[in-house]
């Protein structure tokens, strides 16, 4: 049995003017995720997109290559189809031994065909008609059921073979990406950073990374950890391209001479003006964090508000009224919860207050912060950024990589 992979559109199916851009893109992308996989065909025929094996390779890879569809986004159902000639028999023959495993566990079904060769000897209802018979013929125990269905079995003549597909997974959603502009997202080893970004590539925002470290104080495991959840995140995106600053001496400084309340305040200060320099020197309109309101001391309403006001573009924290939990659950289904909870440092919890404020006011943390040389500490950490480039399939998965600036 030939298979085929039926990608359908989601939102984008809104869209005027500038869907056959998306389109290109998202076609684009399955390309790129085939090319390892086998020769395929990706073609687009009233808003699905099909991925036809056109090798052997190609057919024995279709499970993998299912999988890579169900990474686009863009999509938001993916089905597997038994690909077949267009006539009556063998349509009937493909739904009687094709269709059994896929209606496994189903109790009632209807049948839903589609004839865009309007050449085709038989209309819709009667094609419709004659496989739900056939089904019967090999499922007696199941039942036809038009309204309320478990599954729809789905016939399809089009202009180049037929189609017969049963049920269909959830695809990524969202918007095609790098189609919404680049975001800087602050990626740290944690469970809520990553999924901030994924939300943001979801929405069709291209991410860059930016990774703060405390060199010895943190390892260098510590930061391969946020390459490794940077490489998970980029089976939905790509590529991630990763900038590395160290704040070792910022912070040396922050607790030798401030007021040690203060400690995570102004750290993050600095985070957030480094940030900024690189998101302005690559390109990014926005900055994305995964914080939430309340979460932990310096994210409350007074904290947050520390920080936001040295941003000249905009903040965005997809999490913000999110509960850990609902975060986990994303982070469990993009795959990056278990390297999360690996117990890693992180600079900020290398020197952290007892009892750090929660209702700050600004003028008592610039206060702290004029204490040590904010704009010369900034330029010396600016000095020990290096960048790596993060890519799924390469050996090895990271390099270092070489920006100008
Ligand atoms: P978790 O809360 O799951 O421990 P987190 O990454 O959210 O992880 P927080 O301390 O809550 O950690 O930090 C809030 C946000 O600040 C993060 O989501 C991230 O965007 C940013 N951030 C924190 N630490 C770093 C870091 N070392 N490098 C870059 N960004 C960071
Ligand atoms: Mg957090």
């Amino acid at each position: 049995m030939r298979e085929v992979i039926l990608c359908k559109y989601g939102e984008l199916i809104l869209k005027g003017a500038n869907r056959s851009e998306f389109e290109a893109k998202m076609m684009k992308e399955l390309r790129q995720r085939a090319k390892p996989l086998g020769k395929y065909t990706v073609q687009y025929a009233q808003s699905t997109v099909f991925v036809i094996p056109e090798d052997e390779e190609a057919q024995d890879n279709i499970d993998r290559m299912t999988e890579e569809a169900k990474h686009v986004f863009g999509f938001a159902g993916i089905s597997r189809a038994a690909a077949c000639e267009k006539n009556m028999e063998t349509i009937l023959a493909v739904a009687r031994d094709y269709l059994p495993e896929r209606m496994a566990g189903c109790r009632t079904f209807k049948v839903e065909a589609k004839r865009s060769d309007k050449t085709f000897p038989l209309k819709s209802p009667e094609i419709s008609g004659e496989v739900g018979g056939a089904i019967l013929s090999r499922m007696p125990h199941l039942r036809v059921d038009v309204r309320n269905p478990d599954i729809i079995v789905k016939v399809e003549v089009r202009e180049r073979e037929a189609y017969v597909h049963a049920g269909q997974e959830k695809g990524a959603g969202g918007m095609p990406s790098r189609t919404a502009g680049k975001g800087l997202l602050l990626l740290s080893g944690g469970i809520d950073s990553p999924v901030a970004g994924f939300m943001m590539a979801k929405r069709g925002v291209e991410i860059e990374a930016v990774h703060f470290d405390s060199f010895p104080y943190t390892s260098e495991r510590a930061r391969e950890k946020v390459f490794e959840l940077a490489k998970i995140v980029t089976d939905y995106t790509s590529r991630m391209r990763i900038h590395v600053i160290s704040l070792t001496h910022i912070q040396e400084e922050i607790r030798d001479h401030c007021d040690e309340d203060y400690f995570t305040l102004l750290l993050r200060r600095y985070m957030m003006a480094l940030s900024l320099r690189v998101a302005h020197n690559f390109g990014c309109k926005a900055l994305i964090t995964g914080e939430s309101l309340a979460q932990v001391a310096s994210q409350t309403m007074d904290a947050l508000a520390v920080t936001d006001v040295m941003a000249d573009m905009p903040v965005y924290r997809p999490l913000i009224g999110m509960d850990k939990e609902e975060i986990i659950a994303i982070a469990r289904k993009i795959g990056t919860f278990d390297t999360s909870i690996l117990p890693y440092e992180d600079c900020c919890t290398v020197f952290t207050p007892r009892h750090p404020r929660t209702r700050p006011e600004l003028d008592k943390v610039l206060a702290e912060e004029r204490k040590i040389d904010f704009d010369a500490l900034c330029d010396e950490a600016w000095q020990t950024r290096r960048t790596v480039l993060v890519r799924p399939y390469a050996e090895p998965y990271y390099e270092e990589h070489k920006t100008q600036i």
